[in-house]
């Protein structure tokens, strides 16, 4: 067998279930779970020839993105999904033995990304009631070159106040903010970057907005951080048709904010239902709850699975023994999920 690198042979394989979803209620990944703006279906049914047979031009999206963030172009780089920014920042930042903070638990690409470029982990732990640990995460920080903070988190679905991003920010040298579902906690650390150069936010286009499929993530930071981060992205991975679905759907305000007002109000009935079943479950911020169901826990997500709804069991993940991960989705869906829930509990018990 031809080796790979060392710390590839180290690496955990992030093994994620992906095939087969597609006819089932996908609470499972956090994505939208609508669908796409209807105006970003009406691109790709437009597309041009030639839409398809140059080479991307950025500097006309790029312009759209920086005013709709109120940023300047040399602020963002945009990227084959969060995923690819993620890779990107850590390939152009992490020396082996370079001290890593990661929150835990949090998404797991993070810990990936560590091993393969040899970083020192420091994991910081999050708080039994699933909030963020201010102060353990700002003395980790002290001195350490890369701190990575999810606000709100993937899997606890918990908050990061700002000032505490701004005091990492002030400890550590660089900042990772991955912002992956801040649609639904309405905020951001954007204003931060105007003071705090050594901040990089991570924005995606797979969640809230609905078009996972076709990879659309971004990095905004200070353009000296961008110009470094560029020299390493590869120049055309972020297709046209990306770009031109996440600005229609990026002006198709009301379409994402009504999604975003529905699932902020199905997961306070879907948390209160759960409570009402007798269910430890912890309040979230994003468009996915957690739920401690016990020992049983993956005899419902398989249970729940049989009935075509798809959830992550989390019991292994450190804090979330017997711990089911579930979408909120639309109000309709989060009560198929409960009644889903409310039948299995009677044929479990
Ligand atoms: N960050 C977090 C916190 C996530 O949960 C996910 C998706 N599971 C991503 C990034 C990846 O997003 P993308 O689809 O943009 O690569």
């Amino acid at each position: 067998m031809i080796r790979p690198r060392k710390t590839v042979e180290e690496m955990p394989r992030y093994d994620p279930p992906l095939e087969g979803r597609r006819d089932k209620l996908r609470l499972d990944f956090n994505e939208n779970t609508q669908g796409p703006s209807p105006k970003a279906l009406e691109v790709l049914r437009n597309a041009t020839p030639e839409m398809l047979s140059t080479y991307p031009e950025y500097a006309k999206a790029y312009d759209f993105f920086a005013r709709h963030w109120g940023v300047d172009v040399s602020n963002i780089l945009a990227t084959n999904g969060t995923d690819e920014a993620i890779r990107i920042i850590f390939n152009t930042f992490i020396n082996e033995g370079d001290v890593v903070v990661l929150p835990a638990p949090s998404y797991a690409l993070f810990e990936l990304e560590s091993v393969l470029f040899g970083a020192d982990i420091q994991r910081v732990y999050y708080n039994d009631d699933l909030s963020f640990p201010v102060e353990r995460m700002v003395e980790a920080a002290r001195g350490a070159k890369l701190v990575v903070v999810v606000n709100p988190n993937n899997p606890t679905g918990t908050s990061v106040p700002q000032d505490a991003i701004a005091r990492i920010a002030g400890e550590a040298e660089l900042v990772l903010v991955d912002e992956a579902y801040s649609e639904f906690n309405k905020t951001t650390a954007l204003p931060l970057l105007d003071e705090m150069k050594n901040i990089i936010l991570t924005r995606t286009f797979s969640k809230a907005f609905g078009l996972a499929g076709l990879r659309l993530g971004f990095a905004i930071s200070s353009p000296e951080i961008i110009s470094t981060l560029k020299k390493v992205a590869s120049p055309y991975s972020v297709n046209t048709l990306a770009l031109a679905c996440a600005i229609a759907t990026l002006k198709d305000k009301d379409y994402i904010a009504r999604y975003v007002d529905e699932v902020i109000e199905a997961r306070a009935n879907l948390i209160e239902g759960l409570k009402k079943m007798g269910f430890d479950v912890f309040n979230s911020e994003a468009n996915f709850v957690v739920c401690r169901i016990g020992k049983d826990a993956k005899a419902y997500a398989a249970a729940l699975r049989e009935r075509g709804i798809l959830v992550r069991d989390r019991s292994s993940y450190p804090l979330l023994k017997g711990c089911i991960r579930m979408g909120v989705g639309t109000r309709d869906q989060a009560r198929t999920l409960l009644d889903a829930l409310k039948e299995i509990k009677e044929e479990i018990c």
